[in-house]
């Protein structure tokens, strides 16, 4: 899901190199996340939010929500400067569960960041539809989360497609694949009347909305350099991919490698790692760091008749313990 990204470097207006000769306006520009469910991903938003202040980012954060996101998680979000969105859930046809992980099924929702189209462009992090194309990262193939798939069997990754040769017998090599935590694209509510539309005729598989949104951009997508969006496994899959001092946003996608579930007493796999450790302390400087919260937000409950709300008040230093 989204938010588990940090910015430790400026992003421009477009993460896309090649972008459009006539700039959108600035003001209708923004990031967008998703958020779902009651659980911890409150938390990753926060930093979230945080990191892009760190960055000076000029565009806010727009944040879907399900309806199933709790009203103080909701508040914690405004009070933080998030602008908060809801959108209705987006469920695939058929009740089989194919997917990689069984919460994959809620990210689905996430097409609904299409019909925001009060902003002319967006990044979403956790992508793009601008000048004709969809900007996103390349996908690696080597977590245990692709174990489903021959090119985990045979250990053929798109980011080093020299190392273990696709072979001729197994058909064509697969087309690019993007990871879908982080595009840039442009609100449209044609596409995503038509993203609905084709979901609808479109059976699950196991990356859920990633899957559905490579097939659906496949003819127009275009790779974004690795630094746009690093997924933390690069540093022991292809470390010689990584130039740490050009990294603009990180991914904290593998599983343990969430910063606010992170124990510091990993022992198992690659959570004990230094290069692990490294991140997480820059997440939680950034979450920490009482300069970079939103200082411009009053809770003002709406009054109700018979309804006491004065005990409700409160500013910006009584947020609800996250
Ligand atoms: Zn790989």
């Amino acid at each position: 899901m989204a938010p588990e990204v940090v910015l430790p470097k400026v992003v421009g207006a477009s993460a896309n190199p090649a972008a459009p000769t006539k700039p959108a306006p600035t003001w209708s520009r923004a990031y967008v996340t998703f958020v779902a469910g009651k659980g911890d991903s409150v938390q990753g938003v926060v930093g979230l939010v945080k990191g892009l202040r760190k960055v000076k980012s000029t565009y806010p954060l727009v944040v879907a929500v399900l309806p199933d996101v709790p009203v103080d998680h909701q508040r914690i979000l405004k009070e933080q400067g998030c602008r908060v969105r809801k959108i209705k859930p987006v469920c695939p046809q058929g009740n089989q569960t194919p997917f990689a992980m069984a919460d994959y099924f809620i990210n689905y929702s996430k097409l609904g960041v299409w019909e925001f189209v009060q902003y002319s462009k967006m990044v979403y992090l956790d992508g793009s539809i601008q000048d004709g194309h969809f900007y996103a990262v390349l996908d690696c193939f080597c977590e245990r989360t692709w174990s489903h798939t021959p090119q985990y069997a045979i250990g053929y990754c798109q980011q080093c497609p020299d190392k273990v040769q696709w072979r001729d017998d197994m058909g064509p090599p697969p087309s690019p694949y993007f990871d879908d935590s982080m595009f840039v694209f442009e609100p449209n509510l044609t596409a995503y009347n038509d993203l609905l539309n084709t979901l609808r005729t479109t059976p699950p598989t196991p990356f859920a909305q990633q899957d559905f949104l490579n097939m659906y951009f496949r003819h127009i997508y275009k790779p974004l350099p690795l630094e746009y969006n690093l997924p933390l496994s690069m540093l022991w899959h292809h470390p010689e991919k990584v130039d740490l001092e050009e990294v603009k946003v990180v991914h904290y996608c593998e599983a343990g490698s969430k910063p606010w579930m992170y124990t510091w007493q990993e022992n198992t796999g690659n959570m004990q790692r230094e290069g692990i450790k490294i991140w997480v302390k820059k997440w939680w400087d950034i979450y920490e760091d009482k300069a970079l919260d939103y200082k411009n937000w009053i809770w003002r409950p709406r009054k109700r008749p018979g309804v006491s709300t004065g005990n409700l008040a409160s500013g910006p230093n009584k947020r609800s313990a996250m």
